[in-house]
């Protein structure tokens, strides 16, 4: 192409991660994000899963060898400013990621640990898991667990707001960067998240706690997927960690708002963006 013919180039973020037939979740979540964010979008498909609002029907795993195919095929022409990982639902997988994001040099990596559905479905096997915290928190920017993946992740119960910030710092120390804990399954009226960082120079870990007023609505598939696609893009487009996360939560906070009154299927419908 005639270099003087090219005046822009977006903000290239990858999301590897399992694809969602309603629309709601997966990567269907992430192109939303990364295109409404203005970067430009691209995907390794990990798994298809068949699914509406109700339920998780079947489960199909894409081969490693694929995984990778696409991950390097995508890295080698276009490039990756920042990634976002998702449903890795073995071992393998998660092995197969890790050697890739090693191979690429790709350091700007939102890891969301995805582990069950909305409705209950298991997303992810439990030797996974282990193998996940072992290989990708440590080459991850920032991992961001709800409270039941964080709770899986410690092996105890979380119930208190005033047990979240222990809790985040427990899971840092588990290898992570920075752990952004989600708090909104408590109930309650305020919804607390907290960002901690560990501190370069060994110095306390640096943590915010952010709150905000809970929006009432029913429609809350994808919220977690969007949020670590949103940060992910954020990162894309300059910011540093702590400003990525407030931004998407804003954006989140946004579709959550304007979807609050939409109706989509008959279950937990999609968040609306
Ligand atoms: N990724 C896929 C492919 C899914 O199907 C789901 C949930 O069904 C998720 C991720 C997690 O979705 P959420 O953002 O609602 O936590």
């Amino acid at each position: 192409m005639q270099e003087s013919l090219v005046t822009h180039r977006y903000p290239r973020v990858l999301s590897i991660a399992g694809s969602d037939s309603s629309g709601g979740a997966g990567i269907q979540a992430d192109l939303k994000t990364f295109s409404a964010l203005g970067c430009y979008g691209m995907t390794a498909i990990t798994a298809l899963t068949a699914q509406n609002t109700q339920g998780v029907r079947a489960i199909h795993s894409v081969p490693v060898s694929m995984l990778r195919d696409q991950i390097d095929a995508v890295v080698e022409d276009i490039g990756v400013d920042a990634v976002k990982i998702g449903m890795l639902h073995s071992p393998e997988v998660v092995e197969a990621v890790a050697q890739a994001l090693d191979a690429h040099g790709l350091k700007q990596v939102v890891l969301d640990p995805v582990m069950v559905a909305a409705n209950g479905a298991k997303l992810i096997s439990d030797e996974a898991i282990a193998v996940l915290v072992s290989e990708l928190f440590p080459r991850a920017l920032v991992v961001t667990p709800n409270l039941d993946e964080a709770s899986l992740l410690l092996g105890r119960p979380l119930t208190q707001s005033d047990a979240l910030a222990e809790a985040a710092q427990a899971l840092l120390a588990q290898g992570a960067h920075a752990i952004l804990l989600k708090g909104g399954h408590l109930p309650g009226h305020e919804v607390l998240d907290i960002l901690v960082q560990a501190h370069a120079n060994g110095q306390d870990n640096v943590i915010q706690r952010l709150h905000s007023v809970r929006i009432s609505t029913h429609n809350l598939h994808g919220t977690g997927c969007t949020l670590s696609s949103a940060i992910a893009a954020y990162l894309a487009l300059g910011c540093n960690l702590s400003e990525a996360v407030l931004a998407a939560r804003t954006y989140v906070r946004g579709a959550l708002y304007a979807g609050s009154h939409v109706r989509t299927g008959e279950g937990v419908g999609p968040l609306n963006h």
